[in-house]
């Protein structure tokens, strides 16, 4: 069965990546969207996701705004009886996204909390590998410039758009993905003087065998972009590189299958509808969540764009 879709909110992920893996794939048939300015050349634009939920014979919807409003439209897909895929992060709390999973439950649809990133072409490989392995350190350097990838944006930096964690989840998706459970011991946010989310963090976790483990998220880098997480263990070192795109152990490149994120989300998500199964996973929000609770906040000098 093809499932029918229709995409909120036509920006730029909706743009990059939604909508030319959902028109590759054999799953879907992308048919209809809601944008207040977007538009797509699959069938009709409607202006809300109420009007399209109205006019529209579609099975699933995909949430592609910023976090702050993906709440309101996840519910009145859900009560629709509609799937619905929402983008990373799943919501601006934790409590509304454990909200909507017990909705999606009662209401018999599948709901799927994405991650892209532990869709990256090495992260598998390297949770495999370190599965067996003693850990002695973690470091993960998510450092970028937001003014080459972030322009404009004024969601990201209002409350609930998360700043620098923003990026800094995706970092967090993985580290859940690959590491056995860890959590905040100290912090920093680093936040500008006139914003309301932080442009740095410096996290520090611990796990229960004491494993050091830094996570340092930074908005400011100019030049080359990292996007690192390095893991030294009893049998050699991790390099987990570029978002999770390259693996290196002890310096040795590791072949993996080519590029395929949000074709494996797609593919995720429709195996979910088949088995009529929701996949809700918050643990890199509660580790956002935990930072706003246990780090010092420092404030830093005003951001312009
Ligand atoms: P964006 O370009 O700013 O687009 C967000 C779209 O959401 C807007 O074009 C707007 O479209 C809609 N929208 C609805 N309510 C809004 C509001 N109150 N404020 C602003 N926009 C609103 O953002 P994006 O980069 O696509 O990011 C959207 C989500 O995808 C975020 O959660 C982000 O973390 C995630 N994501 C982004 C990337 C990336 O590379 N940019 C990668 C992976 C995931 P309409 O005019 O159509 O309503």
């Amino acid at each position: 069965m093809v499932i029918r879709i229709g995409i909120v909110g036509v920006g730029k992920i909706a743009r990059d990546q939604h909508i030319p893996v959902l028109d590759a794939s054999p799953d879907f048939d992308l048919v209809t969207a809601a944008s207040r300015h977007g538009r797509i050349e699959h069938g009709v634009t409607h202006t809300t996701i109420e009007e399209m939920l109205a006019a529209e014979d579609i099975d699933a919807v995909s949430l592609c705004q910023p976090p702050q409003v993906r709440f309101e439209a996840a519910r009145v897909a859900i009560a629709a009886g509609k799937h619905v895929f929402l983008e990373k992060p799943p919501g601006a709390t934790l409590t509304e996204v454990e909200l909507l999973r017990d909705q999606a439950r009662e209401k018999g649809v599948t709901l799927f909390a994405s991650w892209h990133s532990r869709y990256a072409a090495g992260v598998e490989t390297a949770r495999a590998w370190l599965a067996d392995k003693s850990l002695h350190s973690v470091h993960i350097e998510w450092k970028e410039d937001v003014r080459h990838w972030h322009p404009g944006q004024a969601w990201i930096w209002e409350a609930g758009g998360m700043g620098v964690f923003d990026p800094g989840i995706n970092a967090l998706s993985i580290a859940t993905a690959i590491l056995p459970g860890f959590f905040l011991t100290e912090g920093l946010l680093e936040i500008p003087a006139n914003r309301a989310s932080p442009i740095a963090a410096d996290l520090h976790f611990t796990d229960a065998a004491g494993t050091p483990i830094r996570a340092e998220f930074d908005w400011r880098q100019t030049g080359p972009q990292t996007w690192d997480i390095k893991v030294e263990t009893d049998a050699g070192t991790l390099l987990l590189s570029k978002g999770g795109s390259e693996l290196r152990i002890d310096g040795v490149e590791q072949t993996l299958p080519p590029e395929a994120e949000y074709r494996g989300l797609y593919d995720r998500f429709a195996a979910l509808i088949a088995a009529g199964e929701s996949d809700v996973d918050v643990a890199p929000l509660r580790h956002v969540a935990d930072a706003y609770l246990r780090a010092e906040r420092r404030q830093v000098e005003a951001f312009e764009d």
